[in-house]
């Protein structure tokens, strides 16, 4: 083999094997630390929560550039760990495992949205270390957490580095495709709070997924629903399907055909055929054409939004079809 062919393989196994991607690791145990950390490496650091998305981005670190400084890893830190109810509010921390999720029964109970889209997210051992705000951190807009997040109108608790700690809708969080308005550099993502549902209030997702497909969706789609006293009217509900836009957004124009008016399965299937033309969603190179999205959009909508409704009008929520992925 001439040395031409052997040299790109020697280096791709020295890159690989050899020259670390990261020099120290730290595991501080409060926001605070971890913000602080950050800060001493201005801007050489990373924040890594399970590191399924982090990990694979940096084995594409172009020859020549320097590896990381450190990594900051916030699974530690118990605030960002846990999952509490307190009055009506549910708070996930961002660096909860989709499999704690999935196996908490607040969750499944208040917002089963959200485990059945953590339910699928890659195998289980993906699962079992990959978190909640890693997923919305990486901010693609077809995040099988994200889009549930969005549907139930969370919000995300936000440490920057600047000192300031705030809670913002959850949309907030997204500039563009795996544009995060976070710098994992510096800024923390702390956790998520959502209003748990109460009675007449329920939420589904489901979404559609090449059979060998390992990370996104070709769709996903996550309603959440509240239904009148007679559970013959939509009082309110939200729509997220995912990716139509460049950032996860709500379905607004879908919510709006749906809002107030009396439940049937006729108004289902006319406004899901609308949403086909209402959304518009994006085609992306390896996953799916836009015209197959569309299709789906209806295909969806006549599956989620009638099995969120049923949920509402039992008061019985059992999460469906987690762990297949
Ligand atoms: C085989 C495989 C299958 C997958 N399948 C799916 C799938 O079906 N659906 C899906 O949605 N995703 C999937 N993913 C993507 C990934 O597992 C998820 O997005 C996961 O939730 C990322 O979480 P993490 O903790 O591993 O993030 P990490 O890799 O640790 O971090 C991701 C990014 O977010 C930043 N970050 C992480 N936590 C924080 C924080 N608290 N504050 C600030 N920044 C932070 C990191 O710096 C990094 O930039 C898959 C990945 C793999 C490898």
């Amino acid at each position: 083999m001439s040395p031409r062919k052997v040299l790109p393989g020697v280096v791709s196994l020295y890159r690989e094997r050899l020259v670390p991607l990261w020099e120290r690791y730290h595991t501080p145990r409060t926001v605070n630390d971890a913000l602080a950390c950050l800060a001493r490496y201005e801007g050489r650091a990373r924040l890594v929560a399970g590191g399924t998305d982090l990990l694979i981005d940096m084995q594409h670190v172009e020859k020549g550039e320097h590896p990381l400084a450190a990594l900051v890893d916030v699974t530690s830190v118990s605030e960002m760990t846990s999952i509490s109810e307190s009055h009506d509010w549910l708070h996930v921390g961002a660096a909860v495992t989709h499999t704690s999720i999935v196996n908490s029964s607040i969750v499944e109970r208040y917002a089963t949205c959200l485990v059945e889209s953590c339910g699928v997210v890659g195998g289980l051992q993906v699962r079992n270390v990959a978190t909640l705000g890693g997923n919305v951190a990486h901010a693609l807009p077809a995040g099988d957490g994200t889009t549930s997040l969005v549907a139930l109108g969370a919000e995300a608790e936000v440490a920057w580095h600047n000192g300031i700690r705030e809670w913002l809708p959850v949309t907030q969080m997204f500039r563009g495709p795996g544009i995060s308005a976070l710098d994992s550099r510096q800024d923390v993502l702390v956790g998520f709070r959502f209003r748990s549902s109460r009675d007449g209030e329920a939420s589904a997702f489901k979404r559609i997924m090449r059979p060998q497909g390992v990370a996104l969706p070709i769709l996903g789609c996550a309603v959440w629903v509240q239904l009148d006293e007679s559970h013959q009217v939509l009082k309110d509900l939200r729509i997220c399907i995912s990716p139509v836009e460049r950032v996860p957004v709500l379905a607004a124009a879908v919510e709006d055909s749906l809002r107030g008016q009396i439940i049937s399965d006729a108004l289902i299937r006319k406004v899901a055929s609308a949403a086909r033309d209402q959304l518009g969603p994006r085609a992306s190179k390896y996953r799916s054409s836009a015209a197959y999205r569309s299709h789906m959009i209806e295909t969806l909508l006549n599956q989620v939004l009638p099995l969120a409704i049923a949920r509402a009008r039992s008061g019985v929520a059992r999460a469906e079809g987690v762990g297949l992925g």
